[in-house]
C-alpha cells in the first residue's frame, strides 16, 4: 500500500485544534509526506471569539477577520513545521473551499476534525459531515472530546 504523499489540515481555531494538528502532523511525518493547513474564513462572518477579537455587528469585518486568522494560522502552521508554500486562508463556504484545496493541491488525505465550533457533542459536526462525503480523497476525521 502506498503511504500518503500530501496530507492537508484543516483547522478553525477552536480550541481543540492541537489535537487534529497533532495527529496530522504525526502522519505527515510517519509517511514523509507533505503537510499543508487550511483555514476558511466564513463567507457570512458573525461575531466570534475564536479569532480573539471583539467585533461590533455593523462593520464589513472581512479585511479585519483576514488579517486575524492569517496571524492565527501562521502561528499554528509555525508550531507544526507547514511551509509558508502550503499555508492556505481562503474565503467561502469552508466546506466547499477545503474540498477545493484539497482537489487543486494533489491532496491524498484530509484530516479533519469530528466537531468543532458548530459541531454537536458525539455527531459527526457540519463541516466534517460535508467534507466526508465530498472529497475526492481519504478523510481522517480525528474524534475530539465534547
Ligand atoms: P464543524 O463541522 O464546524 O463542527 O467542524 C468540524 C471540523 O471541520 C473542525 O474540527 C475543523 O477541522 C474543520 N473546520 C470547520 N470549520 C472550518 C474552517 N472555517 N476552516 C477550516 N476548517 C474548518
Amino acid at each position: 500500500m502506498e503511504s500518503y504523499k500530501h496530507i492537508l489540515l484543516a483547522v478553525d481555531f477552536f480550541e481543540q485544534d492541537v489535537v487534529v494538528a497533532e495527529r496530522a502532523k504525526d502522519l505527515a511525518d510517519k509517511c514523509q509526506a507533505r503537510l499543508s493547513i487550511v483555514h476558511v474564513v466564513d463567507s457570512l462572518p458573525i461575531v466570534d471569539a475564536g479569532y480573539g477579537m471583539d467585533i461590533p455587528y455593523n462593520l464589513d469585518l472581512t479585511a479585519e477577520l483576514m488579517a486575524s486568522a492569517k496571524n492565527r494560522l501562521a502561528v499554528l502552521a509555525d508550531r507544526f513545521d507547514v511551509n509558508e508554500d502550503s499555508r492556505w486562508l481562503e474565503i467561502g463556504s469552508p466546506k466547499i473551499e477545503i474540498i477545493k484545496v484539497a482537489r487543486q493541491n494533489q491532496v491524498d488525505l484530509i484530516v479533519i476534525g469530528s466537531h468543532g465550533r458548530h459541531g454537536l457533542a458525539l455527531l459527526l459536526g457540519s463541516t466534517a459531515n460535508a467534507v466526508l462525503h465530498h472529497a475526492p480523497c481519504d478523510i481522517l476525521a480525528v474524534r475530539l472530546p465534547n
